[in-house]
């Protein structure tokens, strides 16, 4: 059902009432290491009661200068985000899947120097957010990449004070839940 007749009731900006979503928390990003025929990291961001995702075939990078595709995956239930074991042989991205980081971010988008929603920045192709995780910290961008369908983003590192070209991937491998890699799961 949703939350439409709910938000279409109510004026967020006359009322002090939940908008609903994340119920007045910050909303949650997770990466999950998914050790399926390829080994990739799913970066997820909570959005509308789901988690917008893509799929980061190299991982992130907390180099501005390294660009990773990202690839844009179905929407994922918010529950996912605690999800970390073997998905079966035979069904969809069987594997190992750990996760890797998790935290809360903040939607930093703008557009013509002013603050824009995340489904606006999404629509756009362009979202900057700031992540507080373990191991990813400060400001990235997800950039859809011109000319090359919907599905195609870049994930990249803005250039701030926890931008490093320190390679957290082989430096910090494990689960920030378990402490199990992906060949322990
Ligand atoms: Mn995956």
């Amino acid at each position: 059902m949703g939350l439409e007749e709910y938000k279409r009731k109510r004026d967020f900006s006359k009322t002090s009432e939940p908008q609903g979503g994340h119920g007045g928390r910050e909303p949650i990003f997770v990466v999950q290491k998914h050790a399926a025929r390829n080994l990739h990291y799913d970066l997820r961001l909570e959005t509308d009661d789901v988690l917008r995702s893509w799929a980061v075939p190299k991982g992130p990078s907390l180099n501005p200068s390294d660009k990773r595709l990202a690839v844009l995956t179905e929407d994922h239930p918010i529950d996912y985000a605690n999800f970390e074991g073997k998905i079966p042989e035979g069904e969809y991205g069987a594997g190992s899947v750990i996760i890797w980081d998790k935290g809360t971010y903040e939607n930093v988008s703008v557009k013509d120097r002013k603050e824009i929603d995340f489904s606006t920045a999404f629509e756009m192709g362009h979202i900057s957010f700031i992540l507080h995780g373990q191991k990813l910290k400060g400001e990235f961008a997800l950039v859809k990449m011109k000319n090359r369908g919907e599905k195609n983003w870049l994930l990249i590192k803005a250039n701030d004070r926890y931008a490093s070209s320190d390679d957290v991937l082989e430096d910090m491998p494990k689960s920030i839940i378990s402490n199990k890699g992906v060949d322990d799961i």
